[in-house]
């Protein structure tokens, strides 16, 4: 597997699956690397901590990083190179990088919008910036950012000349108790641990609920009975995510929910 540093040698490299990642590489990151792995043509994963989609009161120091880890995991699970840029290779300085357009799945739900405003405009750029260096013909996001999805295939759609990508979804992988992996796990003490579970069994309950506005009561009264600090706990049409008191399927159950100082989020389709 190739390293790649600066953007010379990125050239070499375009026309192939990509896999944007935030490193702390997990068995759900290993997923995406996977489904890349079975594509054609040359498979290609970048880490990069984007300090754009952090708020200053937000975790970019103790985000977790792990690099020597991380180089092993994803070329177990077959990638070609890792692509490691700097912040002045993503954004060099006497250069405008720009946010695209931001499309209304990333302005209107109020969910991860309306919880941290500044996090697609950061999102959205440093995928643009990515895609514009990397020139890949797909690109692999999980369904564990349902949200972020969503935002990545509008702004791909809003401009297929700039972005001729084709995305692909990844499943959600979870711990054996059905917790959604996340780099931000290790940050959970043992006690919190044990009620982060709270989310996937929201979930579970919102599946077998008759409708929608039962769902979320569900969801929020299992949420709060583990003391869990709720930032939603909602059903939303699964594409447009748009508030909605009968929401058209097909429909997802979405949470945010705090412990602590860690913020974890979970999606499920209903
Ligand atoms: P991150 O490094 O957290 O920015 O995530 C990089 C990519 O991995 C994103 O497309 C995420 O949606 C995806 N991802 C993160 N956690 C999981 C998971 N548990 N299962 C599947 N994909 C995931």
């Amino acid at each position: 597997m190739d390293t790649l540093h600066g953007l010379d040698d990125l050239h070499a490299w375009r026309g192939g699956t990509f896999v944007p990642t935030m490193g702390a590489l997990h068995k759900g990151h290993c997923d995406l690397i996977r489904l890349g792995r079975a594509c054609d043509g040359p498979l290609i994963v970048s880490i990069f901590v984007n300090p754009r989609q952090f708020a200053p009161s937000e975790d970019l120091a103790t985000y977790p990083r792990t690099l020597d880890a991380d180089l092993q995991a994803a070329a177990d699970a077959g990638a070609d190179a890792v692509f490691l840029p700097t912040e002045s290779d993503i954004y060099p300085t006497g250069h405008a990088i720009d946010c695209p357009p931001l499309p209304a799945v990333a302005r209107a739900p109020r969910l991860e919008d309306g919880s941290r405003p500044h996090f697609f405009t950061g999102v959205c750029t440093v995928v643009a910036r990515l895609f514009d260096l990397l020139s890949p013909k797909r690109a692999i996001f999980g369904e564990k950012d349902w949200q972020q999805l969503q935002v990545i295939k509008a702004m791909v759609e809003a401009d297929p000349d700039r972005f001729p990508i084709e995305i692909l979804p990844c499943p959600t992988r979870r711990e054996p108790d059905g917790l959604a992996m996340s780099s931000r796990n290790v940050h959970l003490s043992p006690a919190h641990r044990h009620r982060a579970l709270a989310l996937h069994r929201s979930l579970e309950l919102a599946r077998s609920a008759t409708d929608s506005a039962a769902a979320e009561a569900l969801m929020r009264g299992h949420l709060e009975a583990s003391d869990l600090a709720i930032d939603y706990a909602v059903v939303r049409n699964a594409t447009t995510l748009e508030a909605s008191e009968q929401p058209l399927p097909p429909l997802r159950a979405l949470i945010a929910a705090r412990l602590g100082d860690v913020r974890l989020i979970d999606n499920a389709a209903l």
